[in-house]
């Protein structure tokens, strides 16, 4: 059965400090797979990656991880996955993930989380893609990032409407379905769980 709608998950590939961290990417995971949907991500099964992949899986989520060839070869790969493709480079693969998603969101994380959030937003903002963009703000642990962005807003570097092409909150259940919203789709809980 084809998936209600495929979400991105970008974040780390460690676990983080706080155990909130932890806890809401098995919320994310699991929310994912209750309703229907499928997750897309890095394939790694380390961190943060690892236990929304686990999360989503348990809750009976079609998972679809996509890794270049180099990441394989250091063993970072979770064969757990429903589809496990494995790329030849690392432009390849975040073409695939954007591809395979209606929407993305970015957990807490580090620079590779970074950098695959400032993509898909700079490709939103050039018009390559409409699909709504979600930062999952857990603990505050973008407040800071986000502080700055707004002030690049008042330095003239960027305009409100850019910052208007992310949502950011710190709940997971509002977030995630505001972006399965955003991308036109319906996230119901599946039949088989009512
Ligand atoms: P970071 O936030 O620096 O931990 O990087 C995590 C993001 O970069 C994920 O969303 C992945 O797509 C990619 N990535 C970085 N390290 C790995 C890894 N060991 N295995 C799989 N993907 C990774």
């Amino acid at each position: 059965m084809k998936p209600a709608f495929s979400i991105c998950v970008y974040c780390g590939s460690r676990p983080g400090l706080s155990p909130e961290f932890t806890d809401v990417a098995t919320q994310v995971g699991t929310w994912i797979g209750k309703h229907g949907g499928q997750l897309v991500y890095g394939g790694g099964k380390g961190g943060l990656m690892g236990i929304v992949a686990e999360a989503a899986l348990k809750a009976g989520a079609h998972v679809v991880g996509v890794m270049p060839k180099a990441l394989v070869e250091k063993e970072w790969a979770n064969n757990d996955c429903s589809e496990l493709h494995i790329v030849e480079t690392m432009h390849d693969r975040k073409r695939m993930m954007a591809e395979r998603a209606d929407a993305f969101l970015a957990l807490p994380g580090g620079i590779g989380t970074f950098e695959e959030l400032f993509e898909v937003w700079t490709w939103r903002q050039l018009g390559y893609h409409d699909k709504p963009i979600g930062i999952l703000n857990v603990g505050g642990y973008y407040d800071e990032l986000l502080r700055f962005l707004n002030q690049s807003v008042e330095q003239q570097f960027m305009g409100d409407w850019q910052m208007k092409l992310i949502e950011a909150d710190d709940n997971p259940t509002c977030l995630l379905e505001g972006l399965v919203q955003g991308a036109g789709l319906t996230a119901a809980p599946r039949l088989e769980l009512i």
